[in-house]
């Protein structure tokens, strides 16, 4: 390596949210409680370290609920699952432990009511996500995909004057801006919920990469590739012309990156657990850190009662 950077900038907030510190929890007091195995539908949180952690300790990952044994505890990830998939888990009699991030659970709800009144919904998103496949769930016949400008300008409705969106919590706040912009155009009575979708957390995250970026040589983001939120801050760093890469960890650093850079942007998706940022700015040896805090999050949410400890 022909010369090591000399500054992290930290970007603050980074790292786990309260939604996927409840999940997690949810699963380690399962497991506590009901002992293993302890199934969990999807991977609970979009990371390859926090399912391998909890993989050892007895907890089992599976696709769908076929895999689980009648009458086993399985537990929803964070990202939600559709009204189908309640009743299967009812019809198999599993004890189902609930992880849904209530932030999610809130994007289900106003699906459920926005259909109710007889509305199209738009849901903006990324297909083939789980978020979004479980919230499509909720009004399969009265909701469409949308995931891009193109889409926008394209998707057509029974009836535009009772049209409504909806977004997945995880997007770019940027480019979701652009595809309602299109969308407003088209549909003038369009409606949408009372506060946005995008959750806390990933808005945060957004903001204080841009602001560590902006005066970065390279920006790495910590998260895991099937990570909605860790893949939308490594794309608006580059969208702001900064190199950016997203790791799994430490060992995902290459050398070549390195060349020429004095100041790394240094960031982690919500998924991500916190120890990670630390072993790769250990990584990127003998360097000054410095933080940059562009909010404080106090935002803490309740375990379900089936684990509240009594
Ligand atoms: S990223 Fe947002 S919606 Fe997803 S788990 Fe975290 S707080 Fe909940």
């Amino acid at each position: 390596m022909s010369s090591a950077p000399h500054t992290v900038l930290l970007a603050a907030p980074r790292s786990f949210c309260a939604g996927v510190e409840r999940a997690v929890e949810i699963v380690e007091h399962a497991l506590a409680g009901r002992g293993r195995p302890v199934y969990v539908r999807k991977q609970i949180v979009h990371n390859a370290h926090v399912v391998a952690g909890l993989e050892t300790r007895g907890a089992v990952f599976v696709d769908e609920l076929d895999e689980v044994p009648r009458g086993a505890t399985v537990v929803f990830s964070a990202h939600g699952v559709s009204p189908a998939v309640r009743a299967e888990a009812a019809r198999r009699g599993l004890d189902v432990i609930d992880a849904t991030c209530p932030l999610v659970t809130k994007v289900h709800t106003e699906a459920r009511r926005f259909a109710t009144r007889g509305d199209t919904v738009l849901l903006i998103g990324h297909g083939g996500h789980e978020e979004v496949e479980g919230t499509l769930g909720e009004a399969p016949e009265q909701t469409l995909l949308v995931e891009d400008v193109a889409q926008a300008w394209a998707v057509t409705v029974p009836d535009p004057e009772r049209v409504s969106y909806l977004t997945q919590t995880t997007l770019a706040v940027d480019e979701t801006a652009e595809i309602l912009g299109v969308l407003r155009s088209r549909f003038p009575f369009l409606k949408g919920p009372a506060s946005d979708d995008i959750c806390y957390a990933t808005t945060n995250r957004q903001r204080s990469l841009s602001a560590v970026a902006a005066d970065a040589d390279l920006v790495l983001v910590i998260g895991s590739a099937n990570s909605s939120n860790s893949v939308r801050l490594v794309e608006i760093a580059r969208r702001g012309g900064t190199p950016a890469h997203l790791i799994d960890d430490a060992s995902g650093i290459r050398p070549e990156w390195l060349e020429g850079v004095r100041t790394v942007g240094l960031t982690a998706g919500a998924s991500a657990p916190p120890r990670l940022v630390e072993e790769v700015v250990a990584a990127l040896g003998p360097v000054t850190v410095l933080e940059r805090e562009t909010a404080t999050e106090t935002i803490r949410f309740t375990l379900p009662p089936a684990v509240r400890p009594s």
